[in-house]
């Protein structure tokens, strides 16, 4: 069976800070508990699940295993958690995240030897938003020199150790009677010294590059979601590991559809016939058009729930519901012939029972008079 997604276990959202988290599985441990539930082998299960979800959520490093990789990231039966950081095209296509910008994990794991994290703003329809596509993007970027293979010196050559700090990158300086630990002021801390460098890049091993990447969007995707590109943002200094790609993406307005979440919004106008009436519509829905029934008096701003026909999110369950609002809609161009006929409706509809909410609406009124 397959393992169920942690936070789902949870009930917590991606971003959930460690109070809640804790505060959830505590809930979940109180109501599975064995000693609560003996002989059930379904609460047995539910604990085993909450804790395993727990000890992974509340460890911030297994976290963002988890967040990085789901499940394979954290199970070490799993196979395939080998990928980790490849940056292979098959498992860069990474995963949505929370927040990853300045949160916990990345800080302090590779001091200044990491190239830049590179953001990409990416704008795409709602409809490939909801079924996933795969664009390619030009990103700007540096780039390891092909000539020197990054090194910074010329081919042929290669950086020396530093003689001034025989390649630790830092220097002890007396001063006094203290002794001070320095950035060694020759080779800026890197170690080694490059005598004859690289035409190409001027010693600096990365150069100024456009690259066209493949980038992944899968299907549910909403505005501010980030795909991570492992290894695709800039290169580092000679030495250093690159950093990450991260496409922001961005989903543009939709002329017919709104989106909230997992639900669909849309307005669909009505004749004046066919909600007093009722009715069949024909409502576009994202899957194609569905017939709507319109029971007879229906009033303005009635909302119709077609259940299913939303949006499947990236993560979590099924698809939402679309949501039709019907707005009656006032005939405009009358001829005097039309003019006459509603003129003629309109003397036989007299008092209160055929108008529900004017009725309630001039009692209001009343009151509100009655009531200064
Ligand atoms: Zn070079
Ligand atoms: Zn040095």
């Amino acid at each position: 069976m397959a393992k169920r997604d942690y936070y789902e276990v949870l009930g917590v959202a991606r971003d959930a800070a460690d109070a809640e988290i804790k505060k959830a599985y505590r809930r979940l441990a109180m109501k599975f508990h064995p000693d609560r539930n003996p002989d059930d082998a379904v609460a047995a299960e539910k604990f085993k699940e909450a804790k395993e979800a727990y000890e992974v959520i509340s460890d911030a490093k297994k976290r963002a295993a988890y967040d990085r990789f789901g499940h394979a990231g954290v199970d070490p039966s799993a196979a395939g958690a080998g990928g980790f950081g490849a940056g292979g095209f098959s498992d860069i296509f990474g995963d949505i995240f929370g927040d990853i910008f300045g949160g916990s994990g990345g800080g302090g794991r590779q001091r200044q030897q990491r190239g830049a994290d590179l953001r990409y703003n990416l704008e795409i329809s709602l409809e490939e938003a909801v079924a996933g596509t795969s664009v390619k993007i030009q990103v700007p970027t540096l780039a390891a020199c092909q000539t020197c293979d990054g090194s910074g010196a010329k081919p042929g050559t290669s950086p020396e150790t530093c003689q001034q700090c025989q390649g630790h990158g830092q220097v002890r300086m007396q001063q006094g009677f203290f002794s001070v630990q320095q950035t060694c002021p020759v080779c800026r801390g890197t170690g080694r010294v490059i005598k004859d460098p690289c035409h190409d890049c001027r010693g600096q091993g990365r150069i100024q590059k456009e690259r066209t990447l493949s980038v992944k969007v899968p299907a549910g995707v909403d505005s501010g979601d980030r795909i991570r590109l492992s290894g695709e943002g800039e290169a580092a200094p000679p030495g250093g590991v690159p950093g990450d790609l991260y496409v922001v993406v961005s989903v543009r307005a939709h002329e017919i559809f709104e989106r909230d979440g997992s639900n669909l919004y849309c307005e669909v106008p009505i004749s004046f016939a066919t909600a007093a009436l009722g009715g069949e519509l024909e409502v576009p829905t994202l899957g194609g058009k569905v017939t709507l029934k319109i029971p007879a008096e229906t009033q303005t701003g009635k909302m119709f729930r077609l259940r299913g026909k939303g949006v499947k999110p990236v993560r979590g369950h099924g698809p939402g519901d679309l949501l039709c609002r019907v707005v009656v809609e006032t005939p405009v161009h009358l001829s005097r012939k039309q003019k006459e006929l509603l003129q003629q409706l309109d003397e036989t509809l007299t008092g209160h029972k055929h108008s529900p909410r004017s009725s309630g609406w001039f009692e209001g009124v009343k009151k509100f008079f009655e009531s200064i």
